[in-house]
């Protein structure tokens, strides 16, 4: 992208200047830099580009979390002082987290607490009472969180993707005016793999003017750009956006969640039960049986604010000079193809590639080993996207599930993903650029040993990192 222009789903729209002020980190993560040990015996500090896979915990968080702790106690149903104390943060937490997706509290939406982006999904997935009959509508660059709970409940109408990894507004408006009509459109607001943002904008407003509700799975997008308004629903999780305390959510409208069976049945979501009748309470205590997670949401609702507060002009201009570093990097190093759409294209500070001749899981375990960089390998979540990329046919998918029956992983096909947060730095990509080079340009000088089972890599006598962690 050349006009430093950035586009923002739900149509929030502004300009960022590329340049040297977008490297400054926007927050610091607890355990930044710490040093681990490398294969020559030097300690080097940690590179943490796994971001998409999950997340530090920003300082801010963790104070928060150490200041709560001392008033920790059951929320909704004690009268003590504390539980009253604890009761009022963790509703508190419920509207920042709404206010953080762009609803207003009091309004027509409410938000859903639970674990995480997949039991969000899952949970939308039961209560739309959707049938088998019903079409979904999703693509193919879908993390599998956002693919498999809509095969369970409905028929699903994949829409396809490019060899780059994109899809056009188009494609999705003709799977929208399919029949029979669909009952959602669930689609990402990012990929976890490429970082490719689809044009939300159009396709949001395509499913409105025919009236089908949409669902943005929004667990990339939510560290990185503001959360778009228009779609009825969202779902996020906090261990991706500097809060790895267990909390996520839904967001959608309370009406949608009124009537019928609550996803999990138990304490808390009802106001009266008799061994033959239950009266469920309204919504979202009738969404959330069972204690609920109080230091996790208050972790959450923190990392929401703190992001709220530093703003996301801030982090996409950081995003914007590492994604174009990264990706323009690996691209250039001889041997190396990076995957999705080309290396200047807008996208998240994501990067998945490979290095021709050099097994992915290899390349992940010589990043870490030789490097100190902790990057993610493998398919990611995302089978049928990775599929795609990487040009597999049908003989290559019959030949993995054998492989995979047999339990053997060592000739799965993936790739290797580098990925940026908030802290990342312009030192820990030229890191990975530098050791991806190295690697490209020739063998190891000590043995690594395969893992046919599992299908990774790792160094022939250097010790594994054993439980419990340091310190
Ligand atoms: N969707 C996307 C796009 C993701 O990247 C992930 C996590 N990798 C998920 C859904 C699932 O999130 P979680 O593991 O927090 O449930």
């Amino acid at each position: 992208m050349s006009d430093g222009a950035l586009r923002t789903p739900g149509g929030r729209h502004g300009t960022v200047a590329a340049g040297e002020s977008g490297w400054a980190a926007p927050a610091r993560l607890v355990g930044d830099g710490l040093p681990v040990p490398c294969l020559d015996g030097v300690d080097r500090p940690y590179a943490a580009l796994d971001s998409a896979a999950s997340t530090g915990a920003m300082t801010a968080v963790a104070d928060r979390v150490a200041r709560f702790l001392p008033w920790y106690s059951s929320v909704h149903r004690g009268a003590g002082y504390l539980s009253q104390l604890a009761t009022a943060g963790y509703e508190h937490a419920r509207r920042e987290i709404l206010g953080f997706a762009g609803r207003p509290d009091g309004g027509a939406d409410i938000a859903i607490l639970c674990r995480n982006t997949t039991e969000a999904i899952n949970h939308l997935a039961y209560r739309l009472a959707v049938e088998p009959g019903d079409v979904v509508v999703t693509t193919a660059v879908e993390h599998h969180a956002n693919l498999l709970p809509w095969g369970r409940v409905a028929t699903r109408h994949v829409v396809a993707c490019e060899a780059d990894g994109t899809f056009s507004a188009d494609a999705v408006v003709a799977a929208l005016d399919g029949r029979p009509r669909p009952r959602l459109l669930a689609i990402t607001g990012a990929s976890n793999v490429t970082g490719w943002m689809p044009p939300l904008v159009p396709i949001v407003a395509a499913a409105r003017e025919r009236g089908v509700p949409v669902l943005v799975d929004a667990a990339q997008l939510a560290p990185h750009r503001p959360l778009p308004a228009e779609p009825d629903f969202l779902a996020f999780s906090g261990h991706k956006m500097y809060a790895p305390f267990g909390a996520g959510a839904l967001v959608g409208p309370r009406a949608a969640f009124a009537a019928g069976e609550p996803f999990l049945a138990g304490g808390n979501a009802v106001d009266l039960v008799t061994l033959d009748d239950v009266i469920w309470k309204a919504p979202p205590d009738r969404e959330e049986a069972g204690s609920p997670n109080v230091v996790g949401v208050l972790a959450f609702a923190t990392a929401a604010a703190e992001l709220r507060r530093i703003g996301f002009d801030a982090v996409a201009r950081h995003d914007l000079a590492l994604a174009r570093r990264l990706r323009t990097g690996l691209a250039a190093i001889d041997g190396v193809r990076l995957l999705g759409p080309a290396p200047e294209a807008e996208t998240l500070p994501i990067a998945t590639f490979v290095v021709e001749g050099v097994p992915y899981a290899l390349v992940a375990a010589r990043l870490s080993a030789e490097h100190g960089v902790g990057v993610r390998h493998g398919c990611f979540c995302a089978h049928p996207y990775l599929a795609r990329l990487l040009g597999l046919g049908a003989a290559d998918l019959r030949r993995m599930a054998a492989d995979v029956r047999r339990g053997d992983h060592s000739a799965f096909p993936g790739a290797v993903r580098a990925s940026c947060g908030i802290s990342a730095t312009r030192a820990d990509v030229d890191r990975l650029l530098a050791g991806v080079a190295a690697i490209a340009a020739g063998p190891p000088e000590a043995p690594y040993v395969l893992d046919r089972r599992t299908g990774d890599w790792w160094p022939a006598g250097f010790a594994r990192p054993a439980a419990p962690a340091p310190g």
